[in-house]
């Protein structure tokens, strides 16, 4: 699905034989599962078994903690190719970020507790900020953690978490002081979910990924140890988060880049073999001019995710190029979907056909990880 005649420069011969192998997994061990989950709303737990064994869920992570002591990179091959293939319905990304909430943030307990779980796919994870009433603006979250001894009692809830159904674990936003400004009074807890008060909302029925188990969440007076507070530190929750958010937000950057190269290479295919008038669609010449700018504006998407794909590699990605990619790519996303779709007529509307799927999959990559307004508002303080 990449593009011909191109190679993108954060590429090496173990990241081209890690791609091999990882695509390879991908068409024997996820694929044939797709539309099973799509209709059960839900991924099947052997399959992160089977990822977390590839390598494929923490490639990036210390060996000492069930990583593979890998760059980045191998993280955006995993993503790409998941991607290219189609494979939506596994919401790997969130281990991916979790993992790295707690490598970056958490006590060498909680690494050591959560880390190789996480990294082999034995424990699946969510993140739970959304609430009813706020998702762009964290800092109204009102879940609140009371500390009670050597413990804390959890009350609130989440909506539109991923593994919401299947997760054994979750990384929660709450206010441990109510009375504290801004985002001083928040904090991140590792909430196991078989905890008493936990409780499971119902999945939610979604324009798109229907595979994913997207779902509400309730704590009801769900009592954590409080060795469940991330980094043993209170107050420091915002801070963890915007500490990683540019990661978060570089992963749907590049699964958007990833994305459009595929809704493109199934279009000149279709195109080609389709007739209509006694010659195939490509020879119109307004579809190959489309074609043409699609074309260009894949490339351009392509190098602009590689640019971030580099910087994350150096350590150098910060939040304005993260939000930049974000933004700006899942945008072209949604386009160069809807644009591609046009040319499979009905059929592109028929979900049998991948580009319709594709289409509705994509539409939510400009809400979450943060609404592509809230990215615009982050680049406009860089100016
Ligand atoms: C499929 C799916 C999966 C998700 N997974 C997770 C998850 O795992 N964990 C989790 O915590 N959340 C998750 N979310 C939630 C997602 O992150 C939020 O929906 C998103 O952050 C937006 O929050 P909101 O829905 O409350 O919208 P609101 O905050 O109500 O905003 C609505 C709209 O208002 C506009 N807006 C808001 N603020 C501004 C501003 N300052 N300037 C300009 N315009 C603005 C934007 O257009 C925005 O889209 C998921 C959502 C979906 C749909």
């Amino acid at each position: 699905m990449r593009l011909e005649n191109y190679r993108s420069p954060w590429m090496d011969a173990d990241l081209d034989a890690f791609r091999d192998s990882v695509r390879r997994f991908i068409r024997e061990q996820l694929l044939p599962h797709e539309d099973k989950w799509r209709e059960q709303h839900r991924s099947d737990r052997e399959a992160w078994r089977a990822c977390g064994e590839m390598g494929m869920i923490l490639p990036d992570m210390p060996s000492e903690y069930g990583g593979v002591d890998g760059s980045p990179a191998y993280y955006a091959v995993v993503m790409e190719e998941l991607n290219y293939a189609g494979s939506v319905s596994i919401a790997l990304g969130i281990n991916h970020i979790v993992g790295h909430y707690i490598l970056a943030s958490g006590t060498e307990e909680q690494k050591r507790q959560w880390l190789p779980g996480i990294a082999s796919g034995e424990i699946i994870t969510s993140i739970a900020m959304t609430e009813p009433g706020t998702g762009s603006d964290l800092q109204g979250v009102r879940t609140r953690a009371v500390k009670k001894g050597d413990k804390y009692v959890i009350s609130g809830s989440k909506t539109f978490i991923s593994n919401g159904q299947n997760s054994d674990m979750v990384v929660v936003i709450a206010k441990t002081d109510t009375e504290a400004k801004g985002s001083k009074g928040i904090s991140l807890f590792i909430v196991d979910t078989r905890t008493p008060g936990f409780i499971r909302g119902q999945c939610l029925d979604k324009v798109g990924l229907p595979g994913q188990d997207t779902s509400e969440m309730f704590f009801d007076e769900c009592e954590v140890p409080a060795s469940s507070l991330l980094g043993g530190v209170e107050g420091k929750g915002f801070y963890q988060l915007m500490q990683q958010l540019p990661y978060e937000r570089a992963e749907i950057a590049i699964a958007a880049a990833a994305a459009m190269e595929r809704a493109f290479a199934l279009t000149v295919d279709y195109t080609r073999e389709r007739k209509a008038f006694g010659k195939s669609i490509l020879e119109f010449q307004n579809t190959r001019f489309q074609l043409a700018e699609i074309k260009a504006i894949v490339m351009a998407s392509r190098t602009f995710c590689d640019l971030i794909v580099q910087r994350w590699v150096d350590g150098t990605l910060d939040t304005t190029m993260a939000s930049m990619g974000k933004f700006w790519l899942t945008d072209r996303q949604c386009e160069v979907v809807d644009r591609c779709l046009q040319f499979f007529g009905g059929f592109g509307y028929m979900n049998e056909y991948p580009i319709a799927r594709m289409f509705s999959d994509s539409r939510v990559a400009r809400i979450y990880g943060g609404a592509n307004e809230i990215q615009r508002e982050l680049v406009g303080r860089s100016l």
